[in-house]
């Protein structure tokens, strides 16, 4: 049995300990788990200073969010492109080779990106329609982040599988998107994952802000009415893709019913927008 002397001067200690383990989290919650964002103005309006857009195919940017990047661009924003395959396998052409194909939707890429004022594009050479988010891939994207270290990441959305009756997106922006975040958080930003990309001189990165285009739960309209027009001219640079069809109607209807659906509806707000999911971290 304890003597209650003793029972009571462990209870005391007990709650001792518990008090200042109390009083020690008081004090550092804030810095240790506040998620406030810092401040970074409203996505929906602000410039980011330098980013990095990931695609799984050419052309995906331009489909998607080709009118918020032109938009940034034109405000002093410095982009760079990253595309993981060179779309080698988006041809019905019984004649065409997924070289020759991948050589023609590269130089596609680069007229689309000078037409938008990109600053540089970096095609990975994955094979099209077989890409897997796995280590390999989260490496590469892992050193193009901590070369180009952006600001901004713009990527495709992994949880997005299908939209409507008619559309099931395709496993390649899965993949995409997947390989993106994983990449981003923590890899990016951690030493000791993928010590080699150390002995390349490529440090680590934090990038704070995310734009998730192709989003399945949106939260953030960037208005593209000034730069709807930039947006398709790029995406015309597709030929491969687009053969005799004009994009401009579907582009324009996709833009309204982007406008349409931003629930803020700020005052002023234009007749077209892209869509995406934000996310900010510290
Ligand atoms: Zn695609």
């Amino acid at each position: 049995m304890v003597p209650s002397g003793t029972a009571t001067r462990a209870t005391s200690l007990t709650l001792k300990c518990v008090m200042f383990a109390a009083y020690k989290r008081a004090r550092t919650m804030p810095d240790e788990h506040d998620r406030t964002p810092k401040p970074y103005g409203d996505p929906a309006t602000t410039t980011p200073e330098r980013v990095l857009l990931i695609q799984a195919h050419p052309d995906d940017a331009e489909f998607s969010c080709a009118g918020t990047i032109a938009k940034w661009v034109v405000n002093g924003a410095e982009i760079h492109y990253c595309s993981i395959t060179s779309g080698d396998k988006g041809s019905d052409d019984a004649e065409m080779t997924g070289v020759a194909l991948a050589n023609m939707r590269e130089e596609e890429q680069r007229e689309a990106c000078r037409i938008l004022g990109v600053k540089s594009v970096t095609f990975l050479g994955y094979p099209d329609a077989m890409l897997m988010p796995d280590l390999n891939l989260r490496r590469e994207l892992v050193r193009v982040m901590r070369r180009i270290r952006p600001t901004t990441l713009v990527c495709q959305d992994p949880t997005m599988r299908y939209a409507g009756r008619e559309y099931i997106n395709h496993p390649d922006h899965i993949a995409a998107g997947e390989a993106s975040l994983a990449a981003l958080f923590p890899s990016t930003r951690d030493r000791m994952t993928f010590p080699e990309l150390l002995q390349e001189g490529l440090e680590p990165h934090k990038v704070p802000n995310i734009y998730i285009y192709g989003a399945a739960e949106p939260d953030c309209w960037v208005d593209i009415t000034t730069s709807i027009e930039t947006k398709i001219a790029a995406l015309k640079a597709h030929a491969s893709q687009l053969g005799d069809w004009d994009p401009t109607e579907m582009i324009q209807e996709w833009g309204r019913r982007s406008a349409y659906a931003n629930p803020m509806k700020p005052e002023g707000s234009g007749q077209y927008a892209e869509a995406f999911k934000y996310m900010h971290l510290r």
